[in-house]
This record gives C-alpha cells, structure tokens and sequence, in this order.
C-alpha cells in the first residue's frame, strides 16, 4: 500500500508532506514529498477507557460482540481500545476479561488490547455512576484471582483500604494504576504519585473539586505530573475547562478517552449502564437523579473539540489521541507515523473527518 503526498502528522517529528509505502503489517518507509497534500495522515486513534458501543455492553457483551464493537470505532478512526469494565464481583469481571482475552487469541489483527477495570475499589462517595452495592476495598487476595495478562488498567482510589499494597501489586506486573472516582485530599494523591501512581482517571469528573485552600484531586491534577484522562465532549466538562487544562498541562500529559457507554451511535432512549438504568437525551446519558453516566461521544468528535477548543497543533493531537496513551502503557510499536512502526492509521479531510482506517496495514473502513 502507498499513501501518496499525505500531510503525515507524527507525535514526535510534527507535520510534512510525503509519501508512505505500508508492507504487511508495518510502515516500510516515510519520505518527503513535495506538493499540495491530498489528505491527513495521523496514528490511529486509542481509547483506553469505554465500556461500550453500538448496542454491545462490556459487562454483557457475549463473545462475538467484540466484533460490532471494534467495526463501529474504525469508522471512528480507532485501531487500539480497551474494553473498560464498571464496579462489579469477581465472577463478572472475569467473564468480561475472558471474553477480551479469547477474542484477542483468536485473531492476527485486532484492535482490542485489553482490559480496564473501573472500580470496584473506588470510593462510594466519588461513585458517579458505578453500583454503590458491588463497591468495595482491594485484597491482594482478591487481585491474585481477578489480575490476568490482558488487564491493562485499573482505576482505584488512593484512600480505598488496600490501596497502596496494590499499587505495588499492579506495577510489580506492569499494570497501570489511574487514580479516580476518588474523595483524596492532595496530600494523598501526592503520597500515591510519590509511590509510583502518576494517572487520573476521566479528570475532573468523579472526584473533589478544587478549593483554594484544599487544593484536593483537581489541583493535584494541575500541579503534579500527573497524566490526566479527558471525556472532551462538552458536557462532561465546559469546554474552556479542557482549554484551561491544556494551557497548564500541556498536550503530554493528557490522554482522550471517550467513556462511552452501549448507547453510544444508537438513538436516545434507556439503556443499562452495570445494572443501572440510564437515559440518553441528545449528548448526555443520565441516571435517573440527574448524574452523569458515561458519554455516548465518539473518539473523532473528541479530538475535533479538543482542536477546537485549545487551537492545539496537529502534532499535538496526535499525542493526546494516541501517542500518551500509548507511552503510558508501554507500547512502543504504535502511534508513530514513522519507518518501522506498525501501521495502524487515519487519514482524514481537512475537516478532520474519518475517511479510512488502516488495522496493522489493512484498510479496515473507507468513506
Ligand atoms: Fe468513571
């Protein structure tokens, strides 16, 4: 495959135009070229936290669901995501890694990566929308039956009794810890940092606000290097706020993630969110006292906002929308536009729309 004088956008060496030979699998050479570009060219997009789409749930989802689930996000432009669960017992979780991990066994290319378990050692206060009942503390225990090799990321928060005997646990076997839905004061999230915990989980939401007096979660967020998980869909936060963030933080500390949930590209209507029910209305998912339940946003929409709403540089959203995400996790064969790479890539009008997906050197949806 040769993508002829495409404006390449790459995380590290920014913006020119060239053209790229794929072979098999990987990018075989990227080489300047003069001329007009007739397309973008950007790493496929990663999203490291949604528990569902198009109809297909995480914690209900049966083994071939993956497959409408991964279809409906190349048409988004995403080549790397990790099913996310919500708070629940073991056997659950289980059921949903082994669904994840039999569906990645099975298949040469793929564009799930993985697991996120979101919860269940969270804090009922910060709870959003998790089930009260299925939250509780961690147990080394309890890790050592439900930590299997396809868990990438779990979401706990810091005052949550085990926390830090897990955080040990979880890097011990290269698992990343996020901070979220969590009452922290800063002092706590800054001890946590310290110990080796340097992620937050869908900044700001599902966690104490700032107060000029106890910075708490939110100024923890701002003023330690922490990588921070963003839902850039203006409701989840306003949009001056991902502006706000970006000027503090700057593009390498924040990674968009969508949260979508099963409704998202079905039309409004009631749904079920880990044995809640929620309402989708326009943008927004609700349960039934108003709290916000996930997003039904689609990882193109996010990154288009975000340029919109930080004025960021291409090369920039090529970092939050797949490069940080990836640096985190420890990938280091994806998200570059560059020789040797695996070719998993978007090219898009310059409008920033989707017009074809390539998974690991296949074109996976055109538009
Ligand atoms: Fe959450």
């Amino acid at each position: 495959m040769e993508l002829r004088n495409v404006l390449v956008v790459d995380p590290v060496d920014g913006e020119y135009v060239a053209n790229v030979r794929v072979s098999g699998r990987k990018i075989e050479s990227v080489e300047m070229s003069q001329g007009s570009p007739s397309g973008l060219l950007i790493p496929g997009f990663v999203d490291v936290h949604t528990h569902g789409a198009a109809g297909v749930n995480s914690m209900s989802m049966e083994a071939g669901d993956l497959e409408k689930w991964e279809r409906f996000l190349y048409a988004h432009g995403v080549t790397f995501f990790i099913p996310t669960t919500v708070s629940a017992g073991t056997d659950e979780m289980l059921r949903a890694t082994g669904i994840v991990s039999d569906y990645i066994k099975d298949r040469p290319a793929t564009s799930v990566r993985g697991i996120h378990y979101e919860g269940p050692y969270i804090n009922t206060r910060k709870k959003g929308a998790q089930n009260p009942e299925t939250i509780r503390p961690s147990t080394l225990n309890e890790l050592h039956g439900v930590i299997t090799d396809d868990v990438m990321i779990v979401t706990m928060a810091p005052e949550v009794e085990g926390f830090f005997e897990a955080l040990e646990f979880l890097k011990k076997r290269d698992i990343v810890v996020s901070m979220g839905h969590t009452d922290s004061s800063f002092s706590l999230i800054k001890h946590a940092f310290e110990a080796g915990c340097d992620r937050m989980t869908h900044y700001p939401n599902g966690m104490n606000t700032l107060h000029h007096r106890e910075i708490g979660c939110v100024g923890a967020g701002m003023i330690l290097p922490l990588k921070l998980e963003m839902i850039v869909d203006g409701v989840h936060s306003a949009p001056e706020f991902i502006n706000l963030v970006y000027r503090v933080k700057g593009a390498d500390s924040i990674i968009l993630v969508t949260d979508s949930i099963d409704a998202t590209g079905l039309s409004e209507g009631l749904y079920d969110l880990g044995g809640l029910s929620v309402t989708v209305r326009g943008s927004k998912a609700t349960l039934d006292d108003g709290t916000i339940a996930g997003s039904t946003l689609v990882f193109d929409d996010g990154v288009r906002n975000f340029r919109k709403w930080t004025g960021c540089s291409l090369s920039e959203l090529a970092k939050v929308s797949s490069y940080n995400s990836l640096i985190d996790l420890g990938v280091r064969n994806r998200g570059r536009v560059k020789e040797g790479y695996i070719a998993d890539l978007v090219i898009m009008d310059s409008e920033m729309h989707v017009r074809e997906t390539i998974l690991s050197g296949k074109s996976v949806f055109k538009n």
